[in-house]
């Protein structure tokens, strides 16, 4: 097939990013310039995101559909050079990555004029070093480059300036791996299964307290309760849901009844939150959601770059007034100024990572509000304190305890 026939085809499937942004992939290859410069097309192999291991399935269990659909993917764009950057804490994957490259390079799959044609395509297997931001689509090129992974301001967009100031397609594991039963079967096939707008099959990773955490395949828009009962088991006996992130930890947290809810991009942003990288994970109503909020922040500010100011600010404001809550220091007015945080780090920052903290800890607040409140209430009785009700938990004092 020629390259144009290969984009029309992933355009026509309608196949969306599998990483997170959900983005159609078609379209995304499409916005690749032509002319003969080097092209790159980069695999972001740095699974990272609490909550998601689908990709580690991927490349432990069939590395070959991965370097498969690298090969068409780049083949699309116009690409000649290749990339798969893996995360640092994959080394058994990169170990059997490696071989299956080392494969497909000796039956001239990968080389110079593959097959005799007049496609030739180079393919590299670059371990990263154990930074969340390095799976950043703009901290990628530069921590490939050698550089250290900050992410770099947009636009250019990668598509124009990516790898080597060169343009770049970057494309998560998992939606590669579609790539060669697309191309086989046809986007028909592919949209034969799935929603209008979400199509083809999912894995979803199911983790936090469920029966049967692990990997499912699932046709898109199917009932989220069928996910996390029918297939994981649902919390363990005498518990029930209190919330659930459907999209690994960066996504707002949905609750219970919102598992009645189809499992598909539009229906998860309709709803507030996101599809993002498939992972579900589910909190039970044993967990506090304050040890939750604040165990998460923590995670963020320590994955934060500092090279913005919302987010380093915003992620270590946030982790002390979450200490403040937990140890019963706070009042309910340090809530306010908390969820005032997150509203402000979302939407200005350079990259999304500042947004992954606040949107979460923001819906935390919003929905389980009450459980804060109590949660001070008797975290602060336990030390001795007068009840807030006495305290009278001003704003200003709040925001001047927190701001010391
Ligand atoms: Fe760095 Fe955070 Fe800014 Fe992203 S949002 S560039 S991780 S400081």
């Amino acid at each position: 097939m020629e390259p144009d026939e290969l984009l029309h085809e992933l355009e026509e499937s309608g196949l969306r990013g599998r990483g997170g942004a959900g983005f159609a992939m078609g379209k995304k290859a499409s916005f690749l310039p032509k002319g003969s410069m080097d092209k790159y097309l980069c695999c972001n192999a740095d699974e990272s995101e609490p909550g998601a291991f689908k990709d580690r399935l991927l490349l432990q269990r069939n590395p070959h559909q991965l370097v498969e659909g690298i090969l068409i993917g780049a083949a699309a764009a116009g690409a000649n050079r290749a990339f798969i950057y893996i995360r640092g804490e994959y080394e058994l994957q990169a170990e059997i990555l490696d071989r299956a490259i080392r494969e497909a390079y000796d039956k001239g799959y990968v080389g110079e004029r593959i097959l005799g044609s007049e496609h030739s395509i180079s393919l590299v297997l670059h371990r990263g070093a154990g930074a969340y931001i390095c799976g950043e689509e703009t901290a990628l090129p530069d921590s490939l480059e050698g550089k250290r992974g900050n992410p770099r301001l947009k636009p250019p967009f990668p598509a124009n300036a990516g790898l080597y100031q060169g343009p770049t397609l970057i494309n998560n594991v998992e939606t590669l791996c579609n790539v060669p039963a697309i191309i086989e079967n046809g986007a028909e096939w592919f949209k034969s299964v799935g929603t209008e707008k979400s199509t083809g099959t999912k894995i979803v990773s199911v983790s936090g307290n469920v029966r049967r955490p692990g990997n499912y395949e699932i046709e898109l828009g199917m009932p989220s309760r069928d996910i996390v009962y029918g297939l994981a088991g649902g919390p363990p006996e005498g518990r029930r849901v209190k919330c659930w992130f459907p999209g690994g930890s960066s996504a707002p947290v949905l609750v219970e009844k919102d598992l009645d809810l189809s499992y598909d991009f539009e229906t998860m942003a309709e709803a507030g939150s996101m599809l993002g990288s498939g992972s579900i994970i589910v909190v039970d109503d044993s967990q506090s959601i304050v040890s939750l909020a604040l165990r998460l922040a923590e995670f963020y500010r320590h994955e934060s770059c500092g090279k913005c100011t919302p987010c380093r600010e915003g992620t270590n404001w946030t982790v002390k007034m979450l200490e403040r809550v937990e140890s019963g220091e706070a009042t309910p007015a340090d809530l306010d100024v908390m969820a005032d945080v997150q509203t402000n780090i979302i939407g200005n920052c350079l990259c999304v990572l500042g947004d992954s903290m606040a949107m979460p800890v923001g819906s935390m607040i919003e929905k389980f509000r009450d459980e804060f409140e109590e949660h001070i209430e008797q975290a602060r009785r336990r030390n001795g304190g007068l009840p807030l009700a006495a305290h009278g938990g001003r704003a200003d004092e709040a925001v001047g305890s927190t701001a010391a």
